[in-house]
C-alpha cells in the first residue's frame, strides 16, 4: 500500500470544475484566466527570441536581462530599489514561488498562519514539509482580518504568516493600516511574512494597492511574490518571481534549482523586453473594474446578491436566497444544468464552512459576459 503524503488532498477545484465545463459546453467563469489574448507585441517578442535561437537553459535565478526588467519595474512601482542578482528570482509562475518559499521556511512542528479562504496551494505545501497550517476564518460580505484574532493564534511555534493582496476568492484588498498592525505582529513575535500579491495591478475604484514592499518593517522580513501571468493575460505561460532580502533569497534560490531549475527563456526574455513599459499595465485596474461593472450591470436582475469586489478578476456571488444546496452540489448543478461553471468557496476553508458563495471570474469578453449574464438572470 503506498501511503499518501496528502491523504486529504483530491484534484484541484480548479481543474474539476474547468474540466467539467468542458465537458458539459457550460460558460466557464470558474477557473481563473483571461479567455481574450495577450498583447500581439508580446506574443511577437517571445515568438522573436525564439526564432533567434535563444532556447536553451537560462541561469537558474532568472535571466539577467529579466532580473533586470523586474527591479526596474518594481522601483517604478514601488519606489524601493531590489538587487537583480542577490534579491529577485524568477519561477515557473507564483505557483511555484509559493511552493519554494513555504517549503524553504517551514521546518516539521513549525505553525503557519493563513487566512482562509486561502488560495488552494498553501496547505498542501505547508503539509509536505511537516509544517501545521493554523487557519483563520474570515467571513462574507467583507472578510475583513480580525487583528486580534491573529495576536491570538501566534504560539511560540508560529514561524510565518501567509496573507493573499488582493486576496482570491474574495476580492477583498487590505488598506495601509492592515499592513502597519501586520508589521508590528510580524516584528514583535519575529515571523516571516510570504505576500502572495498575484492580483497586484488589479484595484478598483481608485484605490491604491498596499505591497509589502513600500512598508519598510515589512520589507525585512518577507518574501514578495508576483505573477507575470495576471498581470499580462498569459496565465499558460507559467512565469512569475520573488523579490525577497539577500538572506531569504538564498534560502528561496536553494529549492527553487531542484524544483523547476529555471524558466522558459525566450519567454523570459520577451517578458524582459515588453514590461519595461508601464503603458502595458498601467490601465489594468480600470480596464478590470469596467469588467467588473459590466458584469455587474448586467445580472442586476438576478436572484444573487453581492458587494462589488474590490480587487482581482473575481466576483462572489451569495445564492442564500434561491437555494440551500451545499455550495459544491449547487455549483456543479449549475454547471451541467444551466450551463455556467462557477468555484464554491467553502473548498477553500479546511472546515468547510459554507457560506452560499460562489466565484464567478470576470476576466472574460464582452460576449462571454453576456451569455453569462442571461444564465444567471434565469437561475
Ligand atoms: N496565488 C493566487 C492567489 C492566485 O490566484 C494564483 C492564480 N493562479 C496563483 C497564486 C498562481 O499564479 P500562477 O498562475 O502564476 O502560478
Ligand atoms: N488562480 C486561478 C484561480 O484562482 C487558477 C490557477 C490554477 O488553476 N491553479 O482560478
Amino acid at each position: 500500500m503506498t501511503q499518501s503524503k496528502l491523504p486529504n488532498v483530491g484534484t484541484t477545484i480548479f481543474a474539476v470544475m474547468s474540466g467539467l465545463a468542458e465537458e458539459h459546453g457550460a460558460i466557464n467563469l470558474s477557473q481563473g484566466f483571461p479567455d481574450f489574448s495577450p498583447s500581439e507585441k508580446l506574443i511577437s517578442m517571445v515568438n522573436r527570441y525564439m526564432e533567434r535561437g535563444y532556447n536553451q537553459y537560462s541561469p537558474p535565478m532568472g535571466h539577467p536581462k529579466l532580473r533586470q526588467a523586474i527591479s526596474q519595474k518594481t522601483e517604478n512601482d514601488y519606489g524601493v530599489y531590489f538587487d537583480p542578482d542577490k534579491e529577485i528570482t524568477v519561477t515557473s509562475g507564483a505557483t511555484e514561488a509559493l511552493f519554494c518559499a513555504i517549503t524553504a521556511f517551514t521546518n516539521p512542528g513549525d505553525e503557519i498562519i493563513i487566512f482562509e479562504p486561502a488560495y488552494d496551494s498553501y496547505v498542501p505545501a505547508i503539509e509536505l514539509s511537516g509544517g501545521i497550517p493554523v487557519p483563520i476564518e474570515l467571513s462574507y460580505p467583507d472578510f475583513s482580518v480580525d487583528w486580534d484574532q491573529v495576536k491570538q493564534k501566534i504560539s511560540a511555534k508560529t514561524k510565518m504568516l501567509i496573507i493573499n493582496n488582493p486576496h482570491n476568492p474574495t476580492g477583498a484588498i487590505l488598506d495601509e493600516a492592515d499592513l502597519n498592525t501586520l508589521a508590528e505582529i510580524a516584528e514583535s513575535n519575529d515571523l516571516k511574512v510570504i505576500s502572495d500579491e498575484v492580483y497586484e495591478h488589479i484595484v478598483f475604484d481608485g484605490k491604491t494597492h498596499q505591497t509589502v514592499l513600500g512598508n519598510e518593517s515589512l520589507r525585512a522580513r518577507s518574501l514578495f511574490i508576483a505573477s507575470l501571468g495576471k498581470t499580462f493575460h498569459a496565465t499558460g505561460w507559467k512565469v512569475g518571481y520573488c523579490i525577497a532580502p539577500e538572506e531569504l533569497s538564498r534560502e528561496f534560490r536553494k529549492i527553487h534549482q531542484f524544483v523547476t531549475f529555471c524558466t522558459h527563456t525566450p519567454t523570459q526574455l520577451g517578458y524582459a523586453d515588453f514590461i519595461q513599459n508601464r503603458k502595458e499595465y498601467l490601465d489594468l485596474p480600470t480596464y478590470y473594474e469596467k469588467r467588473r461593472n459590466k458584469f455587474l450591470s448586467l445580472i442586476k436582475g438576478s436572484r444573487f446578491e453581492w458587494s462589488p469586489a474590490g480587487g482581482t478578476y473575481f466576483q462572489l456571488l451569495s445564492y442564500k436566497g434561491i437555494s440551500e444546496e451545499k455550495d459544491v452540489d449547487f455549483a456543479k448543478k449549475l454547471t451541467v444544468e444551466n450551463g455556467i461553471a462557477s468555484i464554491p468557496i467553502s473548498v477553500f476553508f479546511s472546515s468547510r464552512k459554507d457560506e452560499k458563495v460562489l466565484r464567478f471570474c470576470f476576466a472574460k469578453k464582452d460576449e462571454t459576459l453576456e451569455r453569462a449574464a442571461e444564465i444567471i438572470c434565469q437561475i
